[in-house]
């Protein structure tokens, strides 16, 4: 593997642990973050840090972006604005390959992809779930939209990342269904603040009551990874709430195209704004649960 040249551009909670783990499947690796001192993870598993996208691009086959919203992503492709500073596109030879493991939107994706075709570079959307945990572990599960080829192609470098890796459909289709993805956690993350409160309120072991339940039909991901934290109202951050809010309004947009009525995540998005717009913005996404126990009295 060590003759593909992999670039990553977003050194994040997700991109800088990622990009570890890109490096340390034995890839050639290049990095770069907009802020600089965050590479230090990807350098110690034998990365080299470039200056800018643009550098990426010129010293990679394949590259990687993991950033935060759709004009993110469209910044680290095509420059940041006023500043004249080239993105990935003014790096990357016509027959290369962009894989975006952002969480953006479908629409912008198949726009983006298709600037990139007209230079021969070919694009497949490839949105993570999993949690910080997962992208540490590698064992991120992955939704990949892309032709075939070009999902063959990334795949190599998608399982030094994660476990589950799933070609969805063309481009875009990643990113709808990890716009599903939002929709159910929206859901799950509610259930298991109301759930905790309520166990709290009525006097239980709050914490006996989440390992009884795990096993049963409410066990889920969220139950055994962050009841704790909604029971300590202390959370420390995986996933920012502006986050998920920016994935939720994705979603409900997704939605309003197709004639879907979502109830729930049109809640949480509801909640999540208000919790923003309280300064919690930066939370962990487990302090939906800030608002339940607000509520509640507790
Ligand atoms: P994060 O910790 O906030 O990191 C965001 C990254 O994006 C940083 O490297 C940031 O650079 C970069 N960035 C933002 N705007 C940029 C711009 N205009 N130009 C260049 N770089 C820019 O976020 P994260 O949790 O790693 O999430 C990254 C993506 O993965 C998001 O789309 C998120 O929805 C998705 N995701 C996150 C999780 C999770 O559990 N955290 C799970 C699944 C998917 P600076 O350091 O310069 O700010």
């Amino acid at each position: 593997m060590a003759e593909l040249r992999v670039g990553f551009c977003g050194l994040g909670t997700m991109g800088a642990a990622m990009a570890a783990n890109v490096a340390r499947a034995g890839f050639e690796l290049t990095v770069w973050n907009r802020t600089p001192g965050k590479a230090d993870a990807a350098v110690a598993a034998g990365a080299v840090e470039a200056l800018g996208p643009a550098a990426v691009g010129s010293a990679s086959d394949i590259a990687v972006i993991c950033v935060s919203d759709t004009p993110d992503v469209e910044a680290v492709l095509f420059g940041a604005g006023d500043s004249g500073e080239g993105g990935l596109a003014a790096g990357m030879r016509e027959g290369s390959l962009v894989i975006d493991c952002s969480t953006i939107a479908p629409g912008a994706t198949r726009a983006f992809a298709a600037r990139m075709a007209e230079q021969g570079v070919a694009f497949v959307d490839a949105p993570v779930s999993g949690g910080s945990e997962g992208a540490q572990k590698g064992t991120l599960s992955i939704m990949v939209g892309g032709a075939q080829a070009d999902v063959d192609r990334a795949r190599p470098v998608l399982q030094a990342m994660g476990s589950t890796i799933t070609h969805m459909g063309p481009v875009g289709a990643g990113q709808t269904t990890k716009a599903v993805n939002q929709v159910i956690l929206s859901g799950v993350y509610l259930g298991v603040a109301e759930g905790m409160v309520l166990a709290m309120k009525s006097g239980l072991d709050p914490r006996q009551v989440a390992e009884a339940l795990q096993g049963g039909a409410a066990g889920s991901w969220v139950l055994q990874n962050r009841a704790g934290r909604m029971i300590d109202d202390d959370y420390p951050l995986g996933f920012k709430i502006a986050l998920h809010l920016k994935d939720l309004t994705i979603a409900l947009e997704q939605a309003r195209e197709v004639g879907a009525a979502l109830p729930i995540a049109a809640m949480a998005a509801q909640i999540e704004s208000a919790l923003v717009a309280r300064g919690h913005g930066e939370d962990d996404n487990s302090a939906l649960a800030r608002a339940i126990r607000e509520w509640s009295g507790l």
